[in-house]
């Protein structure tokens, strides 16, 4: 086949153990998916479940460095447990989700908050807060097949030695299983796509020589530096 334009890169990041790496096909992340941050954000997690947005293939890279943004003077770090899948469908039912599962990685959900917070005032969509260049580093992926699936453990951030977000797997209001099978009901999954399971609370804004510092139990670390 041949294209009457160079066609784009596939997006992928590296796997521990092999030099193959995982190709991207979505990116799919859950909001306010800890009850602690939703109400650091304003909201009764009682009232309002967690709910989905997307941000672009190409957002998400192996990164040791995150450049910052244009457009903006409010960057917030998110730290979340990456999930990439191997496997798809629709309508996948609860006890077959981890089956999909590759694996995992610790990831960034960097965020525009003021742009954010002014689409939430007007009613618009989040993507210039969310769906922006680089908004994604990401560790390499760790295969299931070697450390299983993370159901709980300490999730954490710390900005330049000091420790800013700490939570745990266990608080996430839809786990994995549940994370897969819903969004299965709304969009066909795919092989290559990867869900950001939400971050817990602690967000705050970075700046440039910022050094994060990211840990998910039984997954691993993650470094990025703010350029
Ligand atoms: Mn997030």
């Amino acid at each position: 086949m041949s294209f009457v334009i160079a066609a784009p890169e596939t997006v992928s990041l590296p796997v521990v153990g092999t030099a193959d790496r995982f190709p991207i096909h979505r990116v799919y992340c859950v909001g306010r998916n800890y009850a602690a941050h939703a109400v650091e954000m304003g909201h009764d997690p009682d009232r309002e479940p967690p709910f989905f947005f997307q941000k672009n293939p190409d957002n998400l890279y192996a990164g040791s460095e995150f450049p910052y943004p244009p457009a903006t003077s409010d960057v917030h770090h998110e730290v979340e447990l990456l999930v990439a899948l191997k496997d798809g469908g629709v309508d996948i039912p609860l006890d077959r989700a981890l089956d999909c599962v590759f694996g995992y990685g610790v990831a960034f959900d960097m965020t525009r908050r003021d742009l954010q917070a002014k689409a939430k005032d007007m009613g618009r969509p989040w993507e210039v807060g969310k769906a922006f260049e680089h908004s994604a580093p990401s560790s390499p992926i760790v295969p299931a097949t070697a450390i299983g699936h993370p159901a709980r453990g300490a999730i954490w951030l710390d900005v330049n030695g000091a420790r800013r977000q700490t939570g745990d797997l266990a608080q996430m209001i839809w786990k994995v299983p549940e994370m897969i099978s819903y969004l299965s009901g709304l969009f066909t999954l795919r092989p290559g796509d990867v869900i950001l399971s939400g971050t817990p609370s602690g967000v705050g804004a970075v700046k440039r020589g910022d050094r994060l510092n990211a840990h998910v139990d039984g997954v691993g670390d993650f470094e990025v530096t703010v350029a």
